[in-house]
């Protein structure tokens, strides 16, 4: 009865093609009957015709389903009335208004791709942004149609005891035959991305929330039974996000309950569906025994950052998926905000713009670069990047440097005022804060069309005699595929000036009647050459710019390295002291990666050793910083700032630099390791956090100064710690060392964890980003251990992401191994798993960038890929792209 047409190449959809929907949904009424192989799905549909929509047919998306039935307003349509493709079901001639009753059948344990319904071990849950709907009734599986859901799940009530979906719980009941039923119904309007259905033996957590008008919200945390122990860092970051989004954004929560279930399969990091998150286990489920510090921050922004969509998201959503970074950036932005407020604000910038500075710029240099709001994609999946959130928050984050924190705020009340219940554009979010405060932004959003990192240059001059400065600003960005010229961007630059002992001067612009004091002032750059004199500086200055990292980009600003050391300890921006200090390290190592590739001797340089010792010693600042400091770049991070990278001779560098400023400074380190080493029961809070940092930066380097006696300490280290922090942190260390001693370290951690997924995929992930040169076979061998299996995305990343993105010196094997492996991998991953998949391919992003015998080996790898038959949209996509960049 049904007509299957034949699967079409891999189809490019387009920002210019959008059109609103022809047909809007009112209400849909969902009924599960659950089955442990199939699952019925009765779609009730009110529909009716988008009076703005155009003329056109009805068409609901579906994937992978099997139709039973289809009904128009009660009556049965025959297969003569209606059209079937792999993907969609096109109906004719409807009338303006009509009910539409659609029943399919899914399978739920034949699902390996995590999208739709799906079996995370014996629970049942769903995943449905961006495009998962589809693979569970036909429906027009957009963001743009916003509508009511009430759903009803049966089941068998052994089997699965626990029964969710978004909004407000309103009845349940049982059958004589052994089932149960319950009804859910969220009465705001949503997009069928954000629709979630979860069913199992779960045991929950439970805690609750008085929001600022007095409404009393449960929270539910559900887990397995074996993980309730580990819900309460969760439950308290909930709470701090659900206050801190009303003291700063006056924003409350909706509903009569927030649940968030943690499951094990999951692609992604978390979900947040209405009402309803679902999470990755690994970003939500911690003890100190079980999780590091970094897990714990970690789950408290993931926790706030999907509670923070229910307004930058839910409540107003996305016209189309071009528009993902108006929730993503913006939400982004937010859960960052959150995290300095309640940590420390300074590692929290260093760390977002670690990040973007290592990822995205990757990115916006490689073959997949793409604007923050993109005009064409294949498959959607694929659009989730560090693009569309890092780079996006960073826009964001420009928009309020730009306009001022209070008429930021004025203009996000706007936003969701004027938007609420909406599916908008990024236009209208930047139209918003224009609005609230008659500011012109027309120039600026070409942050959101333009792809490319800008390159600042920074020239300047000092008049001794008519004390005057001058700063000359130039922009320029290279060209990104599709995009040859790019237009100035307006970029909001924090400069101070500081004089010769480090104190700072006041900036007083020409024409300006008074100067202006503070530390720090922006300057607003809009032309692609732009000059600003300062007026009445008493003597030459040394200008700190772009402080905090006030725009995503890359800076030209030539200071010797005696001037780096200086803003290294004086900085009044503890960015820019951060900032300062790793363009001296990287300084110094591609000067040691010179004397490498020439043969010559290496030789330590004292600057940084002294620089290094004041900091290490200086009491005002805090520990936290001092570790961040102390850190050298990775060896990604280097080879990014090399025209062609030579992965051997940067391994070699930094280990030299890192040997010898431990052997300077072992003094040093060893005393305030112990100093550090007090023994006290664990806590997370920013002080502790900061302290056992520290304390692992200084035992990093002491193992490094290559003292036999620190590698007992080390081990002395993982004995008496009664946290996951100290303890991983003395494997890290110990993996990198040959022996016995390392074996041994090994296998006692695996049999004291072993029942833990989340501990053993910090033990996978820890292997695989060993430097040691059989790295790869020890890979390989564990994919076959009884830990992981390639089914399971953390296990996938964890082992094999680790080791590809993580290991360049072993994943860049001049024979090519470490290349082999990823395309073996990939082309199982892609019957399994396109999203994770495609993910993987990332490692050979800037194949391009790299000698001439790595290039062909990746070259090959990539098209031994391409050659495949019936890839999944995912791989192709990038495989393509990757081999057509110039
Ligand atoms: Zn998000």
């Amino acid at each position: 009865m049904d007509t299957s047409a034949t699967e079409q190449s891999p189809k490019v959809t387009l920002l210019a093609d959008y059109q609103q929907p022809a047909y809007l949904v009112d209400e849909a009424l969902l009924q599960f009957d659950l089955d442990s192989a199939k699952t019925r799905v009765v779609s009730t549909l009110t529909m009716r015709k988008n009076p703005q929509g155009p003329e056109a047919d009805c068409i609901l998306d579906g994937e992978a389903l099997t139709l039973v039935s289809l009904k128009l307003d009660g009556k049965k349509l025959e297969g003569s009335q209606f059209q079937r493709t792999t993907s969609q079901l096109l109906i004719p001639n409807l009338p303006d208004k009509f009910e539409l009753e659609i029943i399919t059948e899914i399978e739920p344990d034949q699902n390996t791709a995590l999208e739709g319904l799906y079996y995370s071990g014996s629970i049942l849950c769903t995943q449905c942004e961006a495009e998962g709907f589809r693979r569970i009734t036909y429906y027009p599986d957009r963001p743009d149609v916003m509508s009511v859901f009430t759903v009803t799940i049966v089941a068998d009530r052994e089997k699965w005891p626990v029964m969710l979906s978004n909004g407000n719980m309103e009845d349940q009941g049982v059958f004589d035959d052994g089932r149960h039923w319950v009804r859910w119904h969220d009465p705001h309007p949503k997009p069928s991305y954000l629709f979630a259905l979860v069913a199992g033996d779960l045991h929950v957590q439970q805690d609750s929330f008085t929001t600022q008008s007095g409404r009393e919200v449960a929270l539910r945390i559900y887990v397995d039974p074996e993980n309730k122990h580990k819900c309460d860092h969760a439950l308290t970051s909930l709470k701090q996000a659900m206050k801190w989004d009303e003291d700063t954004y006056g924003r409350e929560y909706d509903l009569d309950v927030f649940m968030i279930v943690a499951v094990n399969d999951f692609n992604m990091g978390a979900m947040e569906n209405k009402g309803l998150n679902i999470f990755n286990a690994a970003c939500v489920l911690a003890t100190p025994e079980t999780a590091t510090d970094d897990d714990f921050y970690t789950i408290q922004s993931i926790v706030a950052h999907e509670y923070f969509h229910n307004w930058s998201g839910n409540r107003v959503t996305c016209r189309d998926w071009f528009q993902l970074s108006l929730k993503e950036g913006f939400t982004v932005m937010r859960d960052q905000s959150f995290s300095a407020d309640l940590n420390s604000a300074a590692v929290q910038r260093i760390d977002d713009v670690n990040g973007l500075r290592s990822m995205q710029f990757a990115e916006d240099a490689g073959p997949m670069a793409h604007p923050v709001r993109p005009d064409s994609y294949i498959e959607i999946s694929n659009f989730y990047t560090v693009t569309i959130y890092e780079k996006g928050a960073e826009v964001v984050r420009m928009i309020n440097t730009l306009v001022g924190d209070e008429e930021f705020r004025k203009g996000t009340d706007l936003y969701f005022d004027r938007h609420d219940g909406q599916a908008v554009t990024t236009d209208d979010f930047v139209k918003a804060i224009e609005d609230a405060n008659a500011v012109d932004l027309s120039q600026f959003k070409r942050w959101y069309e333009q792809a490319g990192t800008p390159e600042l240059t920074i020239d300047t001059n000092y008049d001794p005699i008519e004390h005057r400065f001058t700063l000359t600003v130039s922009q320029a960005c290279p060209a990104t595929p599709g995009q040859t010229t790019k237009q100035p961007f307006h970029i909001p630059l924090a400069v101070g000036l500081l004089d010769k002992s480090g104190t700072s001067l006041d900036m007083q612009l020409e024409g300006e009647a008074e100067p202006h004091h503070g530390d720090t002032r922006i300057l607003s750059v809009t032309e692609a050459s732009q000059t600003f004199e300062f007026i009445n500086v008493s003597s030459e200055p040394l200008a700190s710019v772009l402080r905090g990292f006030s725009a995503p980009v890359k800076l030209n600003y030539d200071l010797s390295n005696h001037q780096l050391a200086f803003l290294m300890v004086n900085d009044k921006d503890s960015f820019n002291r951060w900032d300062a200090g790793q363009k001296l390290i990287i300084n110094i190592l591609l000067e040691l990666v010179a004397d490498i590739q020439q043969n010559n001797q290496l030789v330590l340089s004292s600057l940084l050793v002294n620089q290094f010792e004041r900091i290490l010693t200086d009491k005002k600042l805090d520990p936290a910083l001092v570790a961040k400091m102390l850190t050298l770049p990775t060896e990604n991070y280097l080879a990014a700032q090399m025209t062609t990278p030579d992965v051997d001779a940067i391994h070699q560098a930094r280990e030299f630099l890192k040997r010898n400023i431990a052997v300077s400074l072992k003094g040093l380190f060893n005393q305030t390791y112990e100093k550090l080493s007090i023994r006290k029961a664990y806590d997370f809070n920013a002080d502790d956090m900061a302290m056992r940092s520290l304390k692992n930066v200084c035992l990093s380097y002491l193992v490094a100064s290559g003292d036999p006696m620190q590698l007992q300490r080390c081990l002395r280290q993982m004995k008496q710690a009664d946290n996951m922090t100290e303890l991983l942190a003395g494997l890290r260390l110990m993996v990198d060392q040959s022996g016995l001693e390392r074996e041994n370290a090994l296998r006692s951690f695996y049999e004291q964890w072993k029942q833990d997924r989340q501990v053993v995929d910090k033990w996978l992930a820890v292997q695989a980003a060993s430097t040691l040169p059989d790295t790869l076979i020890r890979v390989k061998g564990l994919m076959k251990h009884e830990a992981f299996s390639i089914k399971n995305p953390n296990n996938v990343r964890a082992l094999i992401g680790m080791f590809c993105r993580n290991n360049p010196v072993n994943f860049h094997a001049k024979d090519g191994s470490g290349y082999r492996f990823l395309v073996e991998q990939i082309l199982v991953l892609d019957k399994l798993n396109p999203q994770v998949a495609a993910r993987m391919l990332g490692a050979l992003n800037s194949w391009r960038r790299y000698d001439e015998q790595r290039q062909q080996l990746m070259k090959q790898a990539l098209e031994s890929i391409a050659e495949q038959q019936d890839l999944s949209a995912d791989v192709y996509e990038i495989v393509t792209k990757y081999l057509a960049a110039e």
